[in-house]
């Protein structure tokens, strides 16, 4: 009875050593998810495959830490982006009045009453 007591224990805390081991195993992994880093697949394929080394588990942990964020780069360029807009130009005030001739197209003074190019009678 007791035998069999200790055996379930040992088993229960293998199993939560295991499950603690692929937990801090996959640190780096979860980070980078987390971080919805840019490399998350090489970090993971990293992770994975050479994690077991301790020099393969904190480089993927420290790349993890290290990657930019998606759209990062696109953040912080956008608000420099409205300065260089140019000024808006000065509203256009119709000081002299022109009119144009109907046949020829020509400039007239509104107040001709034939074109000055081409006889046309002006309204
Ligand atoms: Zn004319």
């Amino acid at each position: 009875m007791d035998h069999l007591f200790f055996g379930s224990m040992m088993m229960i805390a293998v199993i939560a050593a295991i499950t603690v081991g692929v937990a801090i195993y996959f640190i780096p992994s979860v980070i980078a998810y987390s971080r919805s880093a840019r490399n998350f697949l090489a970090i993971f394929l990293l992770n994975l495959f050479l994690g077991w080394s301790l020099l393969g588990w904190l480089g993927s942990l420290i790349w993890a830490l290290l990657d930019e964020k998606r759209g990062s780069q696109q953040g912080s360029v956008a608000p420099s982006a409205p300065v260089a807009a140019p000024l808006p130009s000065p509203p256009t005030t119709a000081t002299t009045v022109v009119a144009y001739c109907s046949r020829c197209g020509q400039t007239v003074a509104p107040d001709d009453r034939y074109c000055a190019h081409c006889g046309h009678g002006l309204p």
